[in-house]
């Protein structure tokens, strides 16, 4: 079995180079935006309760993203392995996922991270922002607080893992291919 968290700022290609990973490693993908933006679309309660937080380019609360990733890993924990994206995005999150992999009989193989600049990162947002329709990819002022977002509560979730000696870090600047090269490199070597 093979676990993964895909992580890096919005924008970064966690999402592009998921899909890529699914196909190749055979994982089942946990996307809690993509989860979260189906609940909101299906106008569950959930979804209902999650919709100011994405509307606000702010982190929806640690229990409620726990608790779908919970749901997921029950289903699936017999199968190849995940991908996890965009989560864990705090450091409870992160302690939350160590449980239930624990509780499940599943390892975390490590945590790969794409670096990529904010510049980029606000480049590739409005670019996608053209296509994805998400609101959140169109206006600068909730594309700055998603980034600010990052900073102040996600990117200390890096060192979660690097304490643990689960960290590995890729250039995300260089195209789709070469990203995805070099994350399959260490995949290949876990
Ligand atoms: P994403 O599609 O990953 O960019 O996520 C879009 C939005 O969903 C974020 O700006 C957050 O409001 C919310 N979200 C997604 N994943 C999480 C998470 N793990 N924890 C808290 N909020 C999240």
């Amino acid at each position: 079995m093979l676990n993964i968290v895909l992580f890096g700022p919005p924008g970064a290609g966690k999402g592009t180079q998921s899909q890529k990973l699914i196909e190749k490693y055979k994982l089942q993908h946990i996307s809690t935006g993509d989860l979260l933006r189906a609940e909101i679309a299906e106008k569950t309660d959930l979804g209902l309760s999650a919709q100011k937080y994405l509307d606000n380019g702010i982190l929806v609360p640690d229990e409620v993203v726990i608790g779908m990733v919970k749901n997921k890993i029950e289903k699936h924990k017999t199968g190849g392995g995940f991908i996890f994206d965009g989560f864990p995005r705090t450091v409870p999150q992160a302690g939350a996922l160590e449980q239930t992999c624990t509780i499940a009989g599943i390892t975390i193989n490590g945590m790969i991270a794409l670096a990529v600049d904010e510049e980029e990162l606000t480049k590739r947002i409005i670019l996608r922002g053209k296509t994805s329709g998400r609101t959140d990819d169109q206006d600068p002022v909730l594309i700055m607080q998603r980034l600010a977002e990052y900073r102040q509560k996600t990117a200390p979730v890096a060192d979660y893992y690097a304490k643990k000696n689960k960290y590995y870090e890729v250039d995300g600047m260089g195209t789709v291919d070469e990203v995805f090269a070099s994350i399959s490199k260490i995949i290949d070597a876990f």
